[in-house]
């Protein structure tokens, strides 16, 4: 039974370090952020079903209609945020929390919501697993971002508003980044803006295909 076990670990070790080759290969330049995905097991974050297909670098349903999100994308989504160490990282969108584990490893403390309930549960009882605590999420409604924890020198936000929130401006600090998918339907475009002493700078990266981030609570 243990020899089992422990040869499915090195499988799925083996299976993760192709994961990573591939996000190498496609132009995933930090070795930080490759090392984070090379360490979390994917396949505890979706469903036990779907499980033998988690080192793919697919989008995988996680249950209540929602997604975890491109192994590619997340990598370049953290690669994004985490360009200078981040203190204090906002994520609006926990899904089933592979996002936050990438970042707990990157980021001194991750703040998380969730509009849907029992994902925000279920991604706790993974993380728990994980041995994971830099980072506190609660169920509520991420166009409001969490202000009694701001400013943040990071925000991540994993479903896309039609536009940037203006909560979520106005909690980013100074120096501080903010990495979003912006716009609706079909026409996301994955985008950063730079908190500067001047004002908002942003870029426009590449087009990307998130849930839609909804108003209210379910
Ligand atoms: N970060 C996840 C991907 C989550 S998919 C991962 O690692 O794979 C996007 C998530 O955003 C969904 O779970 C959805 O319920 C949530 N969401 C949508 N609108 C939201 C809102 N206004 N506030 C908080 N979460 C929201």
């Amino acid at each position: 039974m243990t020899t089992n076990l422990k040869g499915i670990g090195m499988t799925s070790q083996r299976t993760r370090d192709r994961l990573v080759r591939r996000l190498r290969d496609g132009g995933i330049a930090s070795e930080a952020v490759l090392a984070q995905i090379g360490r979390i097991p994917r396949h505890i974050f979706v469903d036990e079903a779907l499980a033998h297909r988690a080192y793919e670098d697919t989008a995988l349903p996680i249950g209540l209609n929602q997604t975890i999100s491109q192994p590619f994308i997340v990598a370049l989504m953290t690669e994004l945020l985490c360009n200078v160490p981040r203190r204090n990282v906002l994520e609006i969108g926990t899904g089933c929390g592979y996002q936050t584990a990438v970042l707990a490893g990157l980021c001194e403390k991750i703040w998380t919501i969730e509009r849907i309930g029992e994902l925000s549960r279920r991604a706790i009882t993974r993380l728990k697993l994980l041995g994971i605590r830099n980072y506190r999420a609660k169920t509520g409604d991420g166009y409001a971002g969490w202000s009694s924890n701001a400013p943040y020198d990071g925000i991540i936000v994993t479903a896309a508003p039609p536009q940037v929130p203006q909560a979520l401006l106005e909690q980013l600090q100074v120096g501080g980044r903010l990495v979003a998918p912006i716009g609706s339907g079909g026409g996301q475009m994955l985008t950063v803006i730079d908190r500067t002493p001047e004002g908002f700078t942003e870029a426009r990266r590449e087009p990307v295909q998130f849930v839609p981030m909804l108003k209210g609570l379910e």
